[in-house]
């Protein structure tokens, strides 16, 4: 009987390669060094009650699950860079956002064909839709207000994909299981991903994938075991993918170069009253998707919010708040670096060129100039960066279409110089992308698994 194929990690990425595979009738073990932090295992932390009714308190529920690599560390160093180990890997934590990649920010490793069909198969997967807050006033309010100005502009705001959906309270109408509990959401995380495809979570800490004659034999399990398998997806997030492939004794030039993030500015808005739904309104979700002219990923939405207010604004009605947050993507440079030594430590060194500051510094006067026409800054809560390399690492192992030393894998994620090992990881996105970046690693990750399933 044929080895399994083993996809390293089960966060959202690894849990679709491994639908894939499983749907294609092929054996797949998924290995996780992470204990659960939910339950059922690997179900969103969020959909715990706790945080239904008290959204605001999300950010500091989740705090002890983070691994910085280094939270001293000076803003080149990614003070912000954390990885969580759990079942379900970040995607226990993550807001489920969901926007398409726009079309400049494709690249051309896939036709426009391939990628509408791949990220019809991810949202799919995902469970994404976006028309869940359809009803919310202040939602269509706000898209009134500003479509069109940001029209005249080249831009647009629409209503923001997401992987989740309003969850059904059995006896109650729609309306009125808003009015009682009006973002009741349940939000999409591996245990949903899998769900009735029969893939098991195994625990297993990976140390060493072995490679012989330019096939992946085994992995080597922390204890020391080994495990014959017939292919191996790599799908251990941005930071643990390039170090699993150094300790195995892979180490292209590319490895850990290239790195591009989002920096995150968040702001907080009293909105004018005259676009306030009642206090039952369904909370907005929107999207101002990246444009040539203002090239950040802009988000209006009334999600979670970290910042304490201060006065006169510590008490604002719920349904009169909502926040900014844009990302602000850094430009790919081969010296933007995450450093892996022989232990496995990681060291990053980051530093925003003129180019990221002027766009960091065009995002605040855009981000200023939104709010003016939606209301104010909430005392406490203007526009602030968050800690930098917190948000959506990306480029550590790159796929690219030539080994020339500028990308890791090919264009389908295979490791070059090794045949049946593939990664799975937003690393693997080789351009700076403004959206978040998920859907769009997902994509690529059912494309890669395609690709080992046909070879
Ligand atoms: C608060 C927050 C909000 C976010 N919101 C969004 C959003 O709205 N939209 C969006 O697109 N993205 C968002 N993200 C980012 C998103 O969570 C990640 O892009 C996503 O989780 C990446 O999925 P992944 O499967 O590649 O990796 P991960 O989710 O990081 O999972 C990797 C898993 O691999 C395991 N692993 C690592 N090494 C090994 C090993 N050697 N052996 C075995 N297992 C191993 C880890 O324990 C982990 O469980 C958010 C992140 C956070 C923290």
């Amino acid at each position: 009987m044929e080895s399994p194929v083993v996809v390293v990690g089960s966060g959202p990425i690894g849990a679709v390669v491994a639908r894939r595979i499983a749907e294609a009738g092929r054996a797949v073990t998924v290995l996780e060094s992470g204990p659960a932090i939910s339950d059922p295992p690997g179900s969103h932390v969020r959909n715990q009650a706790r945080f239904t009714r008290e959204p605001d308190s999300y950010f500091a529920g989740i705090a002890s699950d983070f691994r910085y690599f280094d939270d001293a560390a000076a803003p080149p160093g990614l003070p912000g860079a954390c990885v969580t180990a759990a079942v379900g890997g970040q995607g226990v934590l993550w807001t489920n956002n969901c926007p398409r990649p726009t079309a400049p920010e494709r690249g051309g490793l896939l036709s426009d064909a391939e990628w509408d069909r791949y990220l019809d198969d991810a949202e799919c997967y995902l469970g994404v839709a976006d028309d869940t807050f359809a009803g919310s006033v202040r939602q269509q309010r706000i898209l009134d207000r500003l479509g069109p100005t940001l029209a005249t502009a080249g831009r647009e705001i629409r209503a923001q994909p997401m992987a989740g959906h309003l969850v059904d309270i059995p006896g109650r109408s729609a309306p009125a299981r808003r009015l009682v509990d009006p973002a009741t959401i349940h939000y999409v995380a591996t245990s949903d991903i899998l769900a009735g495809t029969g893939v098991r979570i195994d625990f297993g800490d990976v140390q060493r994938v072995i490679v012989e004659q330019g096939r992946v034999r085994a992995v080597r399990l922390a204890g020391g075991t080994t495990m014959e398998t017939s292919a191996v997806v790599v799908a251990a997030g941005a930071f643990d993918t390039p170090i699993l492939l150094h300790c195995s004794g892979i180490r292209p030039p590319a490895l850990g170069r290239y790195l591009t993030y989002h920096p995150v500015l968040y702001s907080q808005l009293v909105l004018d009253p005259s676009l306030c739904g009642d206090p039952g309104d369904l909370p907005p979700r929107l999207w101002i998707p990246p444009a040539p002219g203002a090239p950040w990923n802009t988000m209006v939405l009334r999600d979670t919010n970290p910042v304490p207010p201060a006065p006169p604004d510590v008490d604002v009605p719920a349904e009169r708040l909502v926040e900014m947050q844009t990302f602000c993507p850094v430009d790919n440079h081969p010296d933007n670096t995450m450093t892996i030594t022989d232990d496995g430590s990681v060291r990053f060194d980051v530093p925003l060129r003129e180019a990221d500051q002027a766009r960091m510094a065009a995002a605040v006067a855009d981000q200023q100039e939104l709010s003016t026409a939606l209301g104010r800054f909430r005392a406490g809560l203007e526009p602030q960066w968050m800690t930098l390399g917190f948000a959506h690492v990306m480029g550590t192992c790159r796929m690219g279409s030539r080994d020339d030393g500028t990308c890791v894998t090919d264009e389908f994620g295979q490791v070059w110089g090794a045949e049946n090992l593939y990664l799975a990881t937003v690393g693997v996105i080789p351009n700076a992308l403004a959206v978040n970046p998920t859907l769009t690693g997902a994509a690529l990750a059912i494309r890669s698994a395609d690709r080992l399933l046909a070879g």
